[in-house]
């Protein structure tokens, strides 16, 4: 009997690895810099009386207000379950499973790989360029059936802005032919500018964002997919009827409210300092990689021994070794001042030992 779930499970998923997020990882550790969080909290107020009541597909006020901060209108977003359900939203409005293709562009996020994988959606990769580019002409060669081309900009886990020249070649090549979809989760650490306000030029251009990052808000699953209208219009209708639960939806309101983004540009520029900082101290010791996110990639002698002994500090960081070209990376994220100070310290104690 015990094999039944076994047997009953899609023939195709048979070998499928869940994505290795940072909470099912787990670790010992109270210094907590391996999930890209924003490490300061802010004070919601919840309204419970409209809990037994099925929220509204897309709150007005919640999309009225990403759509300001955004500068795009209403009609050229979807709230969804995190970034990450738009991901799969895209994937299962726009792949016929068993026959199109996604493209993604390692070393990059994980999950665009895993939503087509568990969709039954083949993966293409075109690797990043040497200097960590998206490789524009190794994407139009292996457009055959492919309907989405993920780029992550700034990248995760390496932190590099994809240069505009680059998505722009990109969009314009498949303009008639495929979405270009460019994952903005860590926009607000970088220096570059969206690539939403070219949303009136590219029909096949899709942004993703949320508000697990610079918001701080990854508990709560909030996250945007922007593009045209038309666009929106089809990812409408795939979209589960209630996606934004009630308190979802007012925990994010408020966020978006003036003192808040206020706030979150203030912790921005803030762990922005820190992660300067922190990149010129590891510059020292390793090869460390730029980056515009919360987060920066250095590559260590050994990942694992060094991942042990920050573990044995109380510092849980992320290996990123099992990336294509990225053995014994690993990224850390941006905390608080005090965090960091323990972080680079023992670090530097690790080096000491290590090398
Ligand atoms: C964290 C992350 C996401 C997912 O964000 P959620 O809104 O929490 O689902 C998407 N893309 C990238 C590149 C990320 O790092």
């Amino acid at each position: 009997m015990s094999d039944l779930a076994a047997r009953l499970l899609r023939q195709q998923l048979s070998d499928l690895v869940p994505y290795e997020s940072a909470r099912r990882l787990g670790g010992d550790g109270e210094i907590w810099l391996n999930a890209n969080e924003n490490p300061y909290a802010h004070d919601y107020q919840l309204d419970d009386s409209r809990f037994g009541r099925y929220p509204e597909f897309q709150p007005p006020e919640l999309i009225d207000r990403y759509a300001a901060y955004a500068g795009v209108n209403n009609k050229q977003l979807l709230a969804t379950r995190g970034a990450d359900e738009g991901i799969e939203l895209l994937i299962r409005t726009f792949c016929e499973p068993q026959q199109d293709k996604v493209i993604i562009c390692p070393p990059t996020y994980g999950m665009y790989a895993i939503s087509a994988r568990t969709n039954l959606v083949d993966v293409v990769n075109v690797p990043l360029d040497g200097d960590y580019q998206v490789d524009v002409d190794g994407v139009l060669a292996n457009m055959d059936s492919v309907k989405l081309v993920f780029v992550c900009s700034p990248n995760n886990p390496t932190g590099h802005d994809m240069q505009p020249a680059k998505l722009r070649q990109l969009l314009e090549a498949l303009k008639d032919q495929a979405l270009v979809v460019v994952d903005e989760a860590y926009i607000e650490f970088s220096e570059q500018p969206s690539v939403l306000n070219w949303l009136g030029e590219f029909p096949n251009l899709v942004v993703l964002r949320t508000l697990s990052k610079a918001f701080a808000l990854a508990g709560i699953r909030c996250g945007f997919t922007l593009a045209n209208e038309a666009v929106i219009q089809q990812l409408a209708k795939v979209i589960a009827p209630y996606p934004v639960p009630e308190p979802v939806a007012q925990v994010a309101i408020q966020a978006l409210s003036d003192d808040n983004l206020t706030a979150v540009a203030n912790e921005v520029a803030g762990l922005n300092a820190l992660r300067a900082e922190f990149a010129a101290t590891m510059t020292g010791l390793t090869e460390v990689f730029p980056s515009s996110g919360n987060y920066v990639l250095f590559r260590v002698p050994d990942a694992l021994a060094c991942m042990q002994a920050m573990a044995q500090a109380g510092i849980i960081l992320r290996n990123q070794s099992k990336q294509l070209t990225l053995q014994n990376c690993i990224r850390v994220t941006i905390g608080t001042e005090q965090e960091m100070a323990r972080t680079t310290s023992a670090l530097q104690a690790y080096f000491k030992e290590a090398v």
